[in-house]
């Protein structure tokens, strides 16, 4: 048996020793050196783009459940993951060239995996495949991607607004209302008066934005997604004409429209979690707290994604993946990695160890992995392969998405207490399943 893995990153690494695992021949396909992406730096393989660290390693943080699951999943790379790790405190971190050599090495002599150092420029859907090729895939294979899956299912920008947690919202500051009363009341909405629409608007066009990569300036933004940096510096009362009008949101407290309403909407379909309308930005984290935080009823806003504009190719996968990371339209591939709309150096390494067990399933002719929504793999394949997004944005691990969890209100404010219980759950969960 023999399967392609496309992309040497850390999701086709680990979903390459998946499948050299499980006795299954390789043909792994990485571009570097000859051709770089923009953000690599060398040919080695599962290399750290920017930062160093992992994020967090303890089960009452999302991504430290993650990576307890993958230990229990039996990720390849984790153990190289400790080997070269560096004290940084409460994360995990490591020497990136260090780790990255380790893993071309272990790839490079294990007998079942054939690397090919060349561009993959076309998609053979008669060959298993694990599509693999990141955030920066070549343009070339980008454009055989979209030929496969369909024009409208290929994006090459994140324009994330920030995600918020609903349990930490102020109910007594936020109402639930849609615009001219239409439907259900489906939106939260956030009044503002004058003074405090003028506060907002002073954090906002004095906060400091992120810088853009070289390869990412002259990125063109559609007018109907700009940032809402761009946005407000364009005038005080633009933002007031735009996603912060107040028409038709009539205040039932007071009977009056407010000067300005920030609108929230449901992200996922427990309503656990909650997207602010019209807030894609580029502005670095500490001011987006700081903004956010200064509109009324979010003043303790717990922010489980904050807003990104960057260089980012990722699939439509809620409407071309399923739970088992699986292409709808063609049985013999399989996706991986930040392509698939997960972010983050953990979860590529997480979707690339489900997407190598699966294919090696698959291949076996057995019923393949679909993990349940009580665990963070879970919650974040079934998170990004939901049919049902009405505008689909990548994530990362998060407590939002975990299936909620019946507990007394003393314990839902206690959040570590809460986290401990969820990650007891999943970990239970996942273990009696690969019993
Ligand atoms: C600039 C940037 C900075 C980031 N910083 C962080 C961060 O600090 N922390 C964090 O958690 N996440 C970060 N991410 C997000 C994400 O975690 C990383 O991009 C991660 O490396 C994604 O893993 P991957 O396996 O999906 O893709 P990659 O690790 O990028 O692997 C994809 C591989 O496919 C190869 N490839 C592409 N096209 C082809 C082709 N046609 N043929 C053959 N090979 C091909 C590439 O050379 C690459 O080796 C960042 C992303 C970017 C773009």
């Amino acid at each position: 048996m023999r399967a392609k893995v496309i992309g040497a990153g850390l999701a086709g690494s680990e979903a390459a020793l998946q499948l050299a695992k499980h006795k299954i021949y390789v043909d792994l396909y990485e571009m570097r050196p000859s051709k770089q992406t923009g953000a690599h730096k060398t040919g080695n393989f599962a290399e750290f783009v920017c930062s160093n660290s992992l994020g967090s390693y303890d089960i009452t943080n999302a991504s430290g459940l993650l990576k307890h699951e993958m230990e229990i999943l039996g990720s390849e790379l984790l153990p190289l993951i400790f080997e070269s790790q560096v004290p940084a405190g409460g994360a995990l971190a490591i020497d990136r060239e260090l780790f990255s050599k380790k893993v071309t090495n272990l790839i490079e002599s294990n007998p079942y995996i054939n690397v090919i150092r060349e561009e993959v420029t076309a998609l053979d859907c008669d060959s298993p495949s694990i599509i693999a090729s990141g955030p920066l895939t070549s343009d070339t294979f980008a454009q055989a991607i979209k030929n496969f899956l369909g024009q409208d299912y290929l994006y090459f920008f994140d324009a994330i607004a920030p995600i918020i947690e609903k349990d930490s919202i102020n109910f007594e500051k936020a109402f639930y209302l849609n615009r001219y009363n239409k439907g259900d009341a489906d939106y939260i909405n956030c009044p503002m008066t004058k003074e405090e629409y003028e506060k907002f608007y002073n954090i906002l066009i004095n906060a400091p934005k992120i810088e853009l990569k070289s390869f990412e300036k002259g990125a063109k933004f559609f007018e109907s997604c700009l940032p809402i940096e761009v946005l407000a510096s364009r005038g005080e009362d633009t933002l007031r004409f735009g996603p912060l009008k107040p028409v038709g949101l009539i205040d039932e407290r007071t009977g009056k429209e407010n000067y300005a309403v920030v609108q929230l909407r449901q992200d996922n379909k427990s309503a656990s979690l909650y997207n602010l309308v019209g807030f894609q930005t580029n502005l670095k984290w500490g001011s987006q707290k700081e903004l956010i935080q200064s509109i009324p009823g979010l003043e303790n806003a717990n922010i489980v994604r904050y807003g990104v504009m960057h260089r980012n190719t990722f699939i439509n996968s809620p409407k071309c993946l399923k739970p088992s990371l699986q292409s709808r339209k063609n049985q013999n591939i399989f996706f991986a990695g930040q392509l698939t709309g997960t972010e983050g150096y953990t979860e590529s390494i997480a979707s690339g160890l489900l997407a190598g067990i699966n294919m090696a399933k698959y291949l076996n002719g057995e019923k393949l992995l679909e993990l349940p929504q009580e665990t963070m793999l879970g919650a974040l394949t079934h998170y990004i392969t939901f049919e049902e997004h009405n505008s689909f944005q990548p994530i990362n691990s998060n407590w939002g998405i975990l299936s909620p969890i019946e507990l007394d209100k003393k314990i839902k404010k206690n959040k570590k207490l809460k986290n401990e219980l969820l990650a007891k759950r999943a970990l239970e969960i996942l273990n009696n399943m690969l019993k």
